[in-house]
């Protein structure tokens, strides 16, 4: 009896052999330096920054060299499985612009040739790899019951020996094949390990692209490769999968550095080279002075969802995980202010050793940024999509007065020094809400007024204003001269120097006038330029505002 017939026991109408899934999934014809790589998630439903941060890096690192970056969904742990797992995993990353070449797009579509993308629909694949462990004498079946298991545990605890399944501890490895066959031909339940043909007391040294070189005990647990329920465990499975569709880095959390010794030895003993692995740590955040890991339950902010919901831009937040991904980008960007992130060149060895520290005020300056150098119509259109998810009083008003809000949206924008009021489009309301007469009307009225506050002189300059001094008509330079006539002929200087070397002779200056006409109109004392904003009321507006203002105060 031979190894080969306990494999074809196990798996009967397994015919395909690996050569046979060599050649279907042929090496990729891409240039030597292409990176191919992939996000491989469970499908839980949702992506979190670090994970994020991950496929942002992977994306990035495909795309500078014309490689390819595909979606994998690890669902071999059954257990783990939620309810539309995978489309919340999709939409997450569409959402933040991270865009597939090959992979799972939702429980039943994918793309790519080297498919499929969904490991429990590889079970055939996964079985022809495991049968040519069998076959090879590289993994054997194992029967010890759950008390067994225990049993060597405790063994272990009292010796004080390593715990795990490994040499004189692997009860099953001394089977004979006769024996093992008899067992299953009987009905006997049983799992299959490998033959680890590591030794614990050597050492092997393997190459990270973020961490160096690290230093580990050769692998010599007979670790579980296939489960009872017939599917591979994570570790097998990456083997299998990294290898058939030509993987060539494996970029992903630092939690896995530790099962190196082990992928690298599977690897090994399937006779290929194992991919470039790339260990990225945790995204930390500083609390209180302590660092600590952001944690998917204690900070709203590690969930993407946050960022939907606040209206963060894409593009902020693809240029803030750019900061996180490559400790050089910031000092580029600044550099490069007429450039985009696909210009930047990412490299490994930038990636941050020690993790990169989460600073949500950084990333909302980031944004706001981003936000002021863009053009109007195009903020104009993210902030209907925006509103249209979160807030329909908002979107109905803004698409109403579409030209009106892009007017505004405009204000101090297109020149060197944009002003930079919104830093996500959830503000965005709260901002301009006195520009509608919609939201102005109903709006509780806290009129800001700063050096002159007596009510009648208020009312009185603004009446003496709209009938004597406005023009619908007049350019910047004219309106505010009109400004300053007013401000002479209610006793104020027309100009601030004036005041300030006679203060004595004038009640004030024409930054005080010209702060009760934008909290007339506005209530508030600090609004965008006055001018832009008096020309898209017009005059009628204006009025309508000023008899508010003679009921309001
Ligand atoms: N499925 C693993 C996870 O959920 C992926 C690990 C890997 O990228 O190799 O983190």
């Amino acid at each position: 009896m031979t190894n080969k017939d306990l494999a074809d026991l196990i798996f009967p109408n397994i015919t395909k052999t690996i050569e046979d899934y060599e050649k279907m999934y042929p090496k990729r014809n891409l240039p030597e330096s292409a990176v191919v790589t992939r996000f491989a998630p469970s499908p839980t439903g949702f992506v979190h920054m670090g994970s994020l941060l991950a496929s942002f890096i992977e994306r990035k690192a495909a795309k500078d060299t014309n490689g390819v970056f595909y979606l994998r969904i690890e669902d071999t742990d059954q257990e783990r499985k939620v309810e539309n797992g995978i489309e919340g995993i999709t939409t997450d990353l569409k959402n933040f612009g991270i865009t597939i070449d090959e992979g799972a797009l939702s429980e039943t579509e994918e793309i790519g040739a080297y498919g499929p993308y969904i490991q429990s629909k590889r079970k055939e694949i996964y079985d022809a790899f495991i049968k040519y462990f069998l076959e090879n004498g590289m993994a054997y079946p194992c029967f010890c019951s759950k008390e067994e298991l225990d049993e060597i545990r405790n063994a272990q605890e009292k010796r004080k020996d390593r715990i795990g399944y490994y040499g004189r501890y692997a009860k099953c490895r001394k089977i004979p094949i006769e024996d093992a066959y008899n067992k299953i031909k009987n009905g006997e339940e049983f799992i299959i390990r490998l033959k680890s043909p590591g030794d614990f007391n050597k050492k092997i040294v393997v190459k990270d692209l973020v961490k160096g070189n690290i230093s580990f005990p050769e692998n010599d647990l007979d670790i579980v490769i296939m489960k009872k329920d017939g599917l591979p465990t994570y570790h097998f499975a990456h083997l299998v999968d990294d290898y058939l569709m030509r993987t060539t880095h494996v970029i992903r959390g630092d939690e896995w550095v530790s099962s190196l010794p082990t992928h690298v030895q599977l690897f090994n003993m399937l006779g290929v080279k194992p991919p470039k692995y790339a260990h990225i740590s945790p995204i930390m955040k500083e609390e209180n002075g302590v660092k600590r890991k952001l944690s998917k339950r204690k900070d709203p902010e590690a969930a993407m969802s946050y960022y939907h919901e606040k209206g963060i831009p894409t593009e902020a937040v693809q240029l803030y995980l750019m900061t996180l991904a490559n400790t050089n980008f910031e000092q580029w960007m600044d550099a490069n202010k007429d450039k985009t992130i696909d210009d930047f060149e990412f490299s490994f060895n930038k990636i941050s050793k020690s993790g990169g520290l989460f600073d949500i005020e950084k990333l909302h300056n980031i944004s706001k940024n981003y936000l002021s150098r863009i053009k109007a119509t195009e903020f104009y259109d993210m902030l209907v999509n925006y509103s249209k998810e979160y807030d329909e009083e908002f979107y109905e008003l803004i698409t109403k007065y579409k030209d009106f809000t892009i007017g505004l949206l405009n204000i101090e924008r297109e020149q060197k020094k944009p002003r930079k009021d919104y830093s996500c489009f959830s503000e965005v309301k709260e901002l301009v809400w006195y520009m509608y007469d919609e939201l102005f009307d109903k709006h509780e009225k806290n009129y800001e007024f700063t050096n002159i506050t007596d009510k009648d002189e208020i009312i009185k300059l603004m009446n003496t204003y709209i009938e004597k001094y406005y023009d619908q008509k007049d350019e910047q330079q004219d309106w505010f001269e009109k400004i300053k006539d007013l401000s002479e002929e209610f006793g104020y200087a027309r100009e601030v120097k004036e005041y300030k070397s006679n203060p004595d002779n004038y009640k004030g200056h024409v930054g005080d006038v010209s702060t009760v006409i934008r909290v007339a109109l506005t209530t508030k004392s600090m609004t965008p330029n006055l001018y832009d904003i008096m020309k898209l009321f017009g005059k009628e507006r204006i009025i309508k505002r000023i008899e508010q203002l003679e009921k309001n105060i």
